[in-house]
C-alpha cells in the first residue's frame, strides 16, 4: 500500500534527505587515493549524528555500517573496510539518515582521481538516466514509465540494467511501496499520486546486467567484473510534478563543479 505524505511530512522528509546530501558533500571533500572506505564511513556517521539524525542503514536488516560502499565492479551493498582507494577507482556511496521519524536515502558514484574515459562515460550516462527517470515521475504516469525511461536510456548506450535491485517508496520506513524498477513497460504498474515520495536509483553496469552476491550476504558485484554505477535521489510528487528533496549541490560545491541539472525539479533555487 502506497503511503501518501502530507505537505508537513514532505518537509520533514526534505530535512532528512538534505542531511544525507550534506553528508555526501562532506565525503566529496575527503575522497582521494589512500583513504579507506571505513574512514569515510566514520566521517559520515559523525556528520549524520552532528545534524541530529541517526544513520539510516546502521543495523537496518543487520547491516553493520553507516554507508554502503561499493567500489568499481561492486554494484551496491558493499561493506566499508580497510582497503585504501586508489587512483582510477570509482566508489558508489549510498547513505541513509533517520530524523523526525522519516528516512532520507541517496547515493552518488565518485571518481577517485583520474578515471578511464569509458568509466567516466558510465557515470555520466547513469546520472543522466536518473534525471530521465525522475522526469517520468509525474501525475498520470505509472511505475513502468519511470522504469522504461531509465532502461531505454541506458540500454541505448549499451549498458546493462540491473534487474534484481530496485528503487522504492520512502517514508517512515526505508523501503515502502511501490517498488521502482529501473526497467519496465510504459503505462504498466501502479499509478503515481500526489504526495508520493520515492527513491529513484538506477544501478547500471558497463557490461552484463547480471550480478552475483558475495558470501558476506551483502556485497553485490557484476558477473563480468566490469564497473557499475549508482545514483539515487529522493523525489516527491507535488502539484503533479517531481520535486527533488535531496540534492547533489553539496557534492558539486565541494568539487568545484557548476551544474544546472536539478533546476527543473525545484520551485526555488537551493541555498547551501
Ligand atoms: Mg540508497
Ligand atoms: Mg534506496
Amino acid at each position: 500500500m502506497i503511503k501518501i505524505k502530507t505537505k508537513e511530512e514532505i518537509e520533514l522528509m526534505r530535512e532528512s534527505a538534505l542531511i544525507v546530501s550534506k553528508t555526501l558533500g562532506e565525503l566529496a571533500k575527503e575522497i582521494k587515493p589512500g583513504i579507506t572506505t571505513l574512514q569515510l564511513d566514520k566521517i559520515a556517521e559523525e556528520s549524520i549524528r552532528d545534524q541530529g539524525a541517526i544513520p539510516g542503514f546502521l543495523g537496518l536488516y543487520d547491516f553493520p555500517n553507516t554507508l554502503c560502499m561499493s567500489p568499481n565492479e561492486q554494484v551496491v551493498h558493499g561493506i566499508p573496510n580497510n582497503t585504501p582507494l586508489v587512483e582510477g577507482d570509482i566508489i558508489s556511496i549510498d547513505c541513509g539518515a533517520l530524523k523526525n521519524g522519516f528516512y532520507g536515502d541517496h547515493a552518488y558514484t565518485f571518481a577517485v582521481g583520474e578515471i578511464a574515459p569509458e568509466t567516466e562515460q558510465l557515470l555520466k550516462i547513469t546520472k543522466e538516466s536518473l534525471y530521465v527517470g525522475i522526469r517520468a515521475f509525474k501525475a498520470n504516469n505509472r511505475v513502468g514509465d519511470v522504469g522504461f525511461a531509465i532502461q531505454n536510456y541506458c540500454e541505448s548506450h549499451g549498458y546493462g540494467v540491473v534487474r534484481e535491485l530496485v528503487g522504492h517508496g520512502l517514508g517512515s520506513k526505508m523501503h515502502e511501496d511501490p517498488e521502482m524498477p529501473n526497467y519496465g513497460r510504459r503505462g504498466r504498474g501502479k499509478k503515481f499520486v500526489e504526495g508520493m515520495v520515492v527513491a529513484i536509483e538506477p544501478m547500471i553496469n558497463m557490461g552484463t546486467q547480471r550480478i552475483r552476491q558475495h558470501k558476506d550476504g551483502w556485497t553485490i558485484t557484476t558477473l563480468d567484473n566490469k564497473p557499475s554505477a549508482h545514483f539515487e535521489h529522493d523525489v516527491a510528487l507535488v502539484d503533479g510534478k517531481p520535486e527533488l528533496l535531496s540534492t547533489f549541490a553539496y557534492i558539486y560545491d565541494a568539487l568545484g563543479i557548476t551544474s544546472h541539472e536539478e533546476d527543473e525539479f525545484r520551485k526555488a533555487p537551493l541555498t547551501l
